[in-house]
């Protein structure tokens, strides 16, 4: 059976990103693990992280990080996946990024976070042994989707890797920012078709991280006008060969 591990900055970009696939490949007989990295709880946030979780109109008593690791299990479910792996390591605002602006400026040269990435990276790698490896392009410039893009590429990886196209950042601006650009532009792109049945799974498996919807989109409606400005495409780039014909993913 082969093998599949996507891996999620935040706990809902897989499955924003790339869920239709995910859910095609288990379809399709693969095994698919979803691995987020940034999941750790830190007890009693304050300021910018406090108030990311207060403009989610979640309390400061909630262990916000819970409460959405719990929301990725049930999205697993959803998109017909193994369960997913939760990674310890802290968000951006838990880093010293005091602003949202910041989030989406460059890295800190304080925060190393790449760094200790890295090993855990490996390790996660060494143990799923995947034959493909889902990772983010980074579009939208989040330090976050930046740090384990810079982290994964320190790696000698032997799986192949399928570079999604961040979303929503794809569909919210005409021209998102692609700070990695230069290190992917020159990979080949790949386009995957979803069936109905992808299409249904990856709805239902967004919706179901419901604690970020109303912020991202307002309401489970505006996750649907955004995803349908997709048009049940997801596109990629391609590292290295691909160990088994994947149905439905074509050049683009
Ligand atoms: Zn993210």
């Amino acid at each position: 059976m082969p093998k599949a591990l996507a891996l999620s900055p935040h706990l809902d970009d897989a499955a924003f990103s790339c869920g239709g696939l995910l859910a095609s490949l288990a379809g399709d007989g693969w095994h698919v693990v979803m691995a987020t990295l940034f999941t750790g709880s830190v007890a009693d946030p304050t300021g910018f992280a406090l108030a990311c979780q207060l403009d989610k109109g979640l309390s400061a008593e909630v262990d916000y990080m819970a409460l959405r690791r719990a929301e990725d299990v049930r999205a697993a479910k959803e998109l017909g996946i193994a369960p997913p792996r939760h990674l310890p390591f802290r968000e951006a605002p838990h880093r010293g990024y005091g602003s949202a602006p910041e989030l989406f400026s460059a890295p800190r040269a304080d925060d190393g976070i790449a760094a200790d990435l890295a090993p855990a990276l490996a390790a996660l790698i060494a143990a799923e042994n995947p034959d493909l490896i889902l990772a983010p392009q980074a579009i939208g410039g989040h330090v976050d989707h930046i740090q384990a893009v810079r982290a994964l590429l320190s790696l000698d990886v032997r799986a192949s890797i399928l570079w999604w196209r961040d979303f929503p950042y794809t569909v919210r601006e005409a021209a998102p920012r692609e700070p990695l650009a230069e290190l992917l532009f020159a990979l080949p792109s790949r386009r995957m078709a979803l069936d109905p049945e992808a299409q249904a799974r990856k709805r239902a498996g967004c919706a179901a991280y419901a604690s970020q919807i109303g912020f991202q989109f307002g309401s489970p409606a505006g996750l649907d006008a955004r995803l349908a400005r997709e048009e049940g495409i997801e596109r990629f780039r391609l590292t290295g060969r691909l160990a088994a014909p994947i149905a439905g993913l074509d050049a683009a």
